[in-house]
């Protein structure tokens, strides 16, 4: 099956083995009758397994192109339960470049319980075996990162975690699986805030884990099992649904992105923009190579480059909307420093370039026009 078929049929095939709906039904319940005890139809407790979660798990999986899919309550969730694979004394090699909420949940909750966190750069990625030795366990990376939108060479790392024997997880949130294929670039395990692209209508948080190999699936799934991080059959459902358009808002995206990209370089009151489809780009060799297209993702800076002169566009937009979040067939603005990246100590988000005036949007599905005419109003 190619991508676009995968999206709407991926483990699909026995969504419904009760009544055949051609929709995944929602099973709402928490148990599951035992004609003798231990005498189940593969399902006993929602914790463990729930029949609408298993479809929306083979999805994933199968988007992938995973063996396993693991979906949770939320990304966090998904990298929470990643991270209970090791134990006190483990190293974490991970980019200086994060989401908030991961570098939150590295520093202030997993480095409590003994693990230790590289947060470094991985433009260079051989400057990764500098931070590499016997208690190191995992490369961590996200590509596209956020907000900077630097691009990470993801098979230039597995090649080096694999020499070193180190599992390689990647937060495929911002590409999703149809712009990068991260296990197909020797990954192990692939995250994702379903919460964002695959879900697609900000109406769910949620997240997921997909992996190819059956020995770290089983440890993951006793890990979602026994620590419970799940999401519920209701919201599993919604996720499976957004799936189906997956191929369709994406392209939109991608299209969308590169017109509002191209408007804002030109624009006088913008000082730089980020994002990988420009040629200049410091890593848009790499992106073309692993990624079939650059996204709807773009930073900003103001030419001020001041707080106040962020703040004045972000308050005047009107087709795009200042929320967090991202990915959702709305388009949407934020202002890292206080908003998605608030988390993150302002001297080290100086350092990696997330300015007080830096923007950053999520391009929508809505009519290129629309948005670009929005952007000039705003910038005035
Ligand atoms: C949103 C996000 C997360 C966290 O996911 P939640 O669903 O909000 O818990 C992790 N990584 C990236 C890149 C994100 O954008």
């Amino acid at each position: 099956m190619k991508f676009n078929t995968k999206t709407i049929h991926g483990g699909q095939e026995n969504a419904d083995p009760a009544f055949g709906s051609v929709m995944a039904p929602i099973y709402q319940t928490s148990t599951y009758k035992q004609s003798t005890p231990g005498g189940h139809k593969g399902f006993e407790y929602s914790r463990s397994g729930n029949p609408t979660r298993t479809n929306l798990e083979k999805a994933l999986a199968s988007i992938e192109n995973g063996s396993y899919g693991m979906a949770f309550g939320s990304g966090l969730a998904a990298i929470d339960a990643v991270l209970k694979l090791f134990k006190p004394g483990d190293e974490v090699i991970s980019t200086n470049d994060l989401y908030g909420g991961s570098y939150r949940l590295f520093t202030s909750i997993f480095e409590n319980f003994g693990i230790k966190f590289h947060l470094i750069s991985m433009d260079e990625p051989s400057n990764i075996e500098k931070y590499i030795n016997e208690n190191t366990r995992l490369v961590w990376v996200e590509s596209p990162t956020n907000p900077m939108m630097n691009i990470i060479d993801i098979k230039a790392v597995s090649d080096i975690a694999k020499k070193h024997k180190l599992l390689l997880g990647v937060d495929n949130t911002f590409a999703t699986p149809y712009l990068q294929q991260p296990l197909d670039l020797g990954a192990d395990i692939v995250m994702h805030s379903a919460t964002k692209y695959l879900g697609g209508h900000s109406d769910v948080v949620m997240g997921a884990l997909v992996v190819k190999d059956e020995k770290l699936a089983e440890k993951l799934y006793f890990i979602q099992n026994a620590s419970g991080g799940i999401c519920g059959p209701q919201d599993s459902y919604l996720i499976l649904r957004g799936l189906k358009t997956l191929h369709l808002r994406m392209q939109r995206h991608c299209e969308n992105g590169e017109a509002v990209a191209k408007f804002l370089k030109k624009h006088p009151k913008v000082g730089k923009v980020y994002w990988p489809g420009f040629e200049e780009h410091p890593n848009h060799d790499i992106a073309k190579q692993q990624m079939s297209g650059f996204g709807g993702m773009i930073s900003f800076s103001t030419k001020e480059n001041t707080l106040q002169s962020a703040k004045n566009i972000v308050e005047k937009l009107k087709v795009f909307t200042l929320a967090e979040s991202l990915g959702g067939v709305e388009s949407l603005a934020g202002h890292p420093a206080s908003m998605t990246h608030a988390s993150i100590p302002a001297e080290e988000r100086q350092k990696t370039g997330v300015v007080d005036s830096l923007i950053r949007l999520s391009v929508g599905v809505e009519d290129e026009e629309d948005l670009i005419e929005d952007l000039q109003q705003a910038l005035g």
